[in-house]
């Protein structure tokens, strides 16, 4: 359930569980950036930075970030890239977010699209993207401790907000503060509204140099300061040691979903993206697939693979919105899932935001489907559709900064001990390409590309497609798509012709993409299960052997989590990866792209760390 706010009668939000007013409200824009931006010494202190990331506690309202990212639209200085981390235990609505920036109409323009994606705020990390990936907003939900203990980066400016002291003691308890500290660097700069003599006292004792400075009328005193503690700071980073990074060229091995997410994450970081792939054109492999099934996974543990799971459908859903044309390339039609076990797999008391994500599905829905005569629950999820993956892959690798070159097989790799550079080598000994850094996404080839390989399984898929043109009938065809043991997708728009498609097989340890007919006689079977109206619709064409085949192979890792980060910094340093996206490219790959380019720069994760820690290259060494 979003915090219930109340509005009172002078336009200003008030929280009756901390009886006190949202403080960022009060006094306006005049205040909110007096008292955090100028109090950080922003703009100023991030010109011509490449990055600056600041760390909020308590996002209440928002109106911080808003006038944070109304400064650095406004600025022309700005950092390449803007990281805005904020913790909220009790997020507002999204309508509660608009409402409170309706007295600031040079605000409006960024709350109405703060409000568009502020849905779905489970417990939890989640990114929210604007300005196309340079002002990136981490949504951290939950205790503000536990949710500070998740952050692993450091931050260049802090705004220390929330309820008053006396209102939320935990909120600025001295362990608030040590957790607050752990993400800072030497002169990560501070301020508050409060000059509660608590809070000072604590602040010192992390170790911050802190002072109070004179407020804009009515407000006396502000608290402004410096992280300059007297002792050697523990870094925030220590898990993965970090040295920072200047953008400039890398190599990414595979133009599939994973290799191009890879690319445009760095690329809008700033560094020259070679992508090279084997096949004439992007989108040669898996990716190739004619259209596939966005969807979050559930689980009545919300198990890690559920976590993931919404993490990425958010991050694809942001591109698709941003690069592709709705009906066209995707559709979010939503997917009604049927489970072999008849349960929803929703977890039992799931927050009202997880609504916004998966629902059990309604008896008007299931009729939809054709099957209205079914007892068994199913679930109903909002934020999935399909998507034409190859038109994913070719709009992302359109973006600035990035070369695709087609054709380019790469046989091995081998480190130049001199330079420190890769060098890229076809099989008649050419050197195709070299670089400092090569990100390897070449799905279940990149095992054979590094010795000793890496823990890999190619799955071989096929699925069944067809034209409605020369059906007697598509009435019966559910208007969404449907899922389960296999799936279904109604209406997919090609060059041919409005299409269907049903599959698919799953075959493990297998790479052929021959296509194959008793394939075909699977998918039928599975669709019959899945949607026997539908299936009996479509049986005369199988049966004829007039339904269309396509095969692929996916890549899989022993747990089934995709693989990404550093492969081993000492044995190859600058390799990284990102494949084995199973069954679910389409969820994780843009996901992996932003979690590779964050940990490469150090910089906020797009999801909870132990989140990340699930799909580090290492969790398999002994
Ligand atoms: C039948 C089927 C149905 C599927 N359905 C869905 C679905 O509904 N939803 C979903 O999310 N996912 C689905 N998937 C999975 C999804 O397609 C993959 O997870 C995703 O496409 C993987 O992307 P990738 O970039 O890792 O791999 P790929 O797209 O396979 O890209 C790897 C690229 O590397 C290139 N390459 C390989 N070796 C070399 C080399 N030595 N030198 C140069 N280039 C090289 C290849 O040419 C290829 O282009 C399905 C897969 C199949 C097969």
């Amino acid at each position: 359930m979003p915090e219930r706010i109340e509005w009172l009668a002078d336009g200003t939000p008030y929280s009756s569980r901390f009886g006190d007013r949202y403080r960022s409200e009060l006094g306006g824009l005049a205040q909110a950036r007096e008292v955090f931006l100028h109090g950080c010494g922003l703009p100023e202190a991030w010109a011509h930075e490449p990055q600056w990331r600041i760390l909020e506690t308590g996002f209440g309202l928002g109106l911080n970030f808003l006038v944070t990212w109304q400064a650095w639209k406004a600025d022309p200085a700005r950092p390449r890239l803007l990281h805005f981390v904020s913790t909220e235990a009790f997020p507002a609505s999204a309508d509660d977010m608009l409402r409170a920036a309706a007295a600031h109409p040079e605000l409006r323009p960024l709350a109405i699209q703060l409000q568009a994606q502020c849905w779905g705020l489970l417990p939890g990390v989640h990114r929210l993207v604007f300005e196309e990936g340079r002002v990136l907003l981490s949504l951290c939900i939950g205790d503000t401790q536990a949710m500070l203990r998740e952050q692993h980066f450091e931050a260049d400016s802090v705004y220390l907000d929330g309820f008053s002291p006396s209102k939320n003691p935990d909120m600025w308890d001295l362990q608030t503060l040590k957790a607050v500290a752990r993400c800072c660097r030497r002169s990560t700069r501070i301020a508050s509204w409060t000059i509660a003599r608590a809070v000072l006292d604590g602040l010192t004792q992390c170790g911050f140099t802190v002072r109070k400075t004179p407020g804009l009328p009515p407000k006396r005193d502000n608290l402004q300061g410096e992280f300059d503690p007297r002792w050697e700071p523990r870094k925030a980073l220590s898990s993965t040691p970090f040295t920072p990074v200047t953008p400039s060229s890398c190599v990414v091995i595979g133009a599939g979903l994973a290799g191009a997410a890879v690319a445009a994450s760095l690329a809008r970081r700033g560094w020259q993206v070679e992508v090279l792939d084997s096949h004439a054109a992007p989108a040669g492999g898996a990716s190739g697939l004619p259209a596939g099934v966005l969807v979050p996974h559930v689980s009545p543990d919300d198990s890690v693979l559920s976590r993931l799971s919404r993490c990425g459908v958010r991050a694809t859903w942001q591109q698709a919105q941003a690069l592709l044309q709705p009906g066209k390339d995707w559709q979010a039609c939503g997917v009604l899932e049927r489970r072999l076990d008849g349960s929803t797999g929703l977890p039992a008391g799931w927050p009202e935001a997880g609504h916004d994500w998966s629902q059990p599905a309604s008896p008007a829905q299931l009729a939809q489907a054709g099957l209205g005569g079914d007892t068994r629950p199913a679930c109903w999820h909002h934020r999935a559709g399909w998507i034409q993956p190859a038109r994913l892959v070719h709009a992302l690798l359109a973006q600035p900064g990035i070369r695709w070159r087609g054709g380019m097989q790469v046989a091995r790799l081998q480190r130049d001990m001199a330079t420190g550079h890769w060098q890229l080598f076809n099989v008649q000994e050419s050197c195709l390409a070299q670089a400092n850094m090569v990100v390897l996404a070449a799905g279940h080839a990149s095992r054979l590309l590094i010795e000793g390989g890496l823990p890999l399984q190619p799955i071989r898929g096929q699925m069944s497609w067809g034209l409605h043109d020369g059906l007697p009938t598509t009435t019966g065809f559910p208007p969404f798509v449907v899922n389960g043991s296999g799936s279904f997708i109604p209406s997919v728009p090609t060059d041919d012709g409005m299409a269907w498609l049903a599959g698919a097989t799953f075959e493990r340890d297998q790479d052929s993409i021959e296509t194959r007919p008793a394939n075909q006689q699977a998918n039928l079977a599975r669709l019959q299960a899945l949607l026997p109206a539908t299936a009996q619709t479509l049986a005369p064409v199988f049966q004829n052997d007039s339904a269309r085949a396509w095969a692929g192979v996916r890549c899989a890792a022993p747990d089934r989590l995709p693989l990404v980060g550093r492969v081993d910094a000492n044995a190859w340093p600058g390799l990284w990866v990102s494949t084995a996206m199973g069954s679910r490219g389409l969820s994780f790959a843009v996901l992996c792209g932003e979690l590779l380019a964050a940990s490469l720069h150090g910089e906020p994760l797009p999801l909870e760390h132990r989140l990340a820690q699930a799909l580090s290259p290492q969790r398999f060494q002994a």
